[in-house]
């Protein structure tokens, strides 16, 4: 494979986006990135990424910053928890190593958050160690570049192919990884592949036998499971109860009252009486659907208007949209809510 290197590298210097994230290239700055572009798409990243940075500039800050902020700072890109391993790894980072990302694999590897995919990237990119970077976008080019029949599904799979990237590793390790991922994003897509402008084009198996789509193999994943859901949002006229979570559950997030499955409106009503609430009024939210990683949530809402609203933590309609981080499955009812 160590044919691909010098048409790579060469390819990505004159075609690389530019990005925020390239500009000031940090061991900090890669981490917030790489951990921000997991599941979600380049575009929706270039905002978030732009603002976090600003706010937090460094493991210090990351550190120290309180969490309602932190999760401000992430809401709308999902998957809290990767908010949360950020900020204990910058705690870690900070504490045992003097606020500077340790340079080797055995101690980087351990700092929460950090996968194999996070720490290549991070050594490569921040400090040109010969690791590879493997994500599904390298997976795919190589898998179609070998006409590869293993499952990508597999970690052994991606074993196998972190080993053979450093078999064949440049000392530029960590602009040979973004080239690779840089390929997979914009030329060796998923759905398209536009080989005509590819520097692996000669010497791919997938192109010469016209099976591009055929790779990379996966196995099915398995169905998600479907849930249903019923949201009461209690409110006075003016404030909203909502209930912290425990950690393991939407991630700690401020939630509605929740209960696990779909109930009439009189059922509404008894649940929130049986709370001590004395229920004025009651309007139907439409139905909202949320999709998880390994669920799909089917949710039914009602608003319940009542006459106080007890001991029960409330928060006005500005408190929700601009301080709480509030799971973004729920946040689909916000406009119902207020319409
Ligand atoms: S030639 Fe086509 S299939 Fe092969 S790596 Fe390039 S874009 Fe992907």
């Amino acid at each position: 494979m160590d044919e691909i290197v010098i048409p790579l590298l060469l390819w990505f210097e004159e075609n690389k986006r530019d990005l925020d994230w390239r500009k000031n290239r940090t061991p900090y700055t890669i981490l917030v990135s790489e951990i921000m572009l997991q599941q979600t798409r380049v575009e929706a990243v270039r905002s978030y990424y732009k603002r976090f940075i600003e706010a937090l500039p460094d493991f210090e800050s990351l550190a120290k910053v309180d969490d309602i902020k932190l999760l401000k700072l992430w809401e709308g890109l999902g998957y809290y928890s990767r908010a949360r391993n950020l900020k204990k790894c910058a705690i870690e980072v900070v504490d045992k190593y003097n606020g500077i990302f340790p340079n080797t694999y055995a101690e980087a590897i351990k700092l929460p958050g950090i996968g194999p995919y996070t720490c290549g990237a991070i050594l490569s990119m921040g400090y040109q160690l010969r690791y590879a970077a493997v994500d599904g976008n390298v997976l795919r080019v190589l898998s179609r570049y070998t006409a590869s029949s293993l499952d990508i599904s597999l970690e052994k799979t991606k074993l196998y192919f972190k080993q053979e990237i450093e078999k064949i590793m440049p000392k530029e390790a960590g602009t040979f990884n973004e080239s690779l991922m840089e390929l997979g994003a914009t030329i060796c897509m998923p759905k398209i592949t536009r080989c005509e402008d590819c520097p692996l084009r000669n010497t791919c198996k997938a192109y010469r036998q016209h099976r591009q789509l055929s790779y990379p193999i996966k196995a099915k994943p398995k169905e998600k499971k479907i849930l249903e859901y019923t949201c009461l949002f209690i409110t006075d006229g003016m404030n909203y109860i909502l209930i912290p979570k425990e950690k393991d559950l939407l991630n700690g997030l401020p939630s509605p009252i929740l209960i696990d499955h779909f109930i009439t409106s009189n059922e509404a009503i008894e649940i929130t009486q049986d709370l001590g609430f004395i229920v004025r009024n009651i309007e139907h939210l439409p139905e909202k659907k949320h999709i998880f990683t390994h669920q799909v949530w089917y949710m039914k809402g009602y608003k319940l208007y009542v006459k106080n609203l007890l001991n029960y933590p409330n928060y006005t309609k500005e408190q929700i949209l601009e301080e709480l981080g509030i799971s973004s499955c729920f946040r689909k009812f916000l406009d119902d809510l207020w319409n």
